[in-house]
């Protein structure tokens, strides 16, 4: 058995645990005899997972959720594997996720991206049921409270538990935030309410799908939502812009003859 490296009280995170990184931060959250995981990984590194997990003392037939917290490859590829395992814990993500993961759909999860090369093993995988804003996961005596911040992904979810944010794509320790990309549905506006939310709340730590955890700092937040409100005016974004400034100075010079 190997020691629990608890990140906050009932919370593991398996890179963290590992001291070594797998891929995207999977999070163990435990109270009681119950467990459950937020996000899974790719399915290579789903063995060392799952043997990791078994170290740490948690039955794999005490897992109750295997949630995801949006649909793409990096995140949830494990999922169909982890289910075969674990057929007693619910599957469960927003809608838009359960639509995607249910087709095994492959261009909105980043697990065909033809220009680069990539072509990834996306198993379809039956959701048990589907959680939106406001809805409520009980584990034990824990609650974790279900937030919907698209901007990243339609399917975006994260989850409040006391003053953690288990905050997803959202944003990461060094102000970065989860691709802007219009063939994964990424919306600009969508992410600035997302970001400007988690910053007006009262939650203390950010706990994000890449990278460590780290307190939540308003300034920073600000900056983020900054530049992302100037994405929204730049060609740079193509469909994800929702104006570019450049063409209506144009079209007023064209219209007063300037040379
Ligand atoms: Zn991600």
């Amino acid at each position: 058995m190997q020691a629990r490296r608890d990140l906050f009280p009932h919370v593991l995170e398996i890179n963290h645990q590992a001291r070594r990184r797998l891929g995207c931060c999977v999070y163990l959250v435990y109270d009681a005899d119950e467990w459950m995981l937020i996000d899974l990984g790719y399915e290579d590194t789903w063995e060392d997972t799952v043997s990791l997990i078994r170290q740490l003392d948690f039955p794999l037939s005490q897992c109750r959720y295997l949630v995801a917290t949006h649909a793409d490859v990096d995140h949830v590829q494990a999922l169909r594997r982890a289910k075969e395992m674990m057929p007693q814990a619910k599957v469960v993500g927003h809608p838009h996720a359960k639509t995607l993961l249910e087709q095994g759909e492959r261009i909105e999860t980043y697990a065909e991206i033809s220009a680069q090369g990539i072509s990834l093993d996306m198993p379809s995988v039956k959701f048990d049921a589907t959680i939106d804003e406001g809805d409520v996961l009980e584990l034990g005596n824990l609650k974790l409270e279900v937030w919907h911040t698209p901007g990243h992904a339609p399917a975006q979810l994260a989850f409040r538990m006391g003053n953690l944010l288990f905050s997803g794509d959202n944003i990461y320790r060094d102000g970065c935030v989860g691709n802007i990309d219009a063939h994964h549905g990424s919306d600009i506006p969508g992410f600035i309410e997302s970001l400007t939310r988690i910053r007006d709340s009262d939650v203390e730590w950010l706990l994000p799908s890449h990278g460590p955890c780290f307190a939540k700092d308003n300034k920073q937040l600000q900056d983020t939502i900054d530049r992302l409100d100037r994405y929204q005016h730049m060609a740079d974004f193509g469909t994800c812009a929702v104006d570019w400034p450049l063409l209506d100075e144009w079209d007023e010079e064209l219209a007063r003859g300037s040379d």
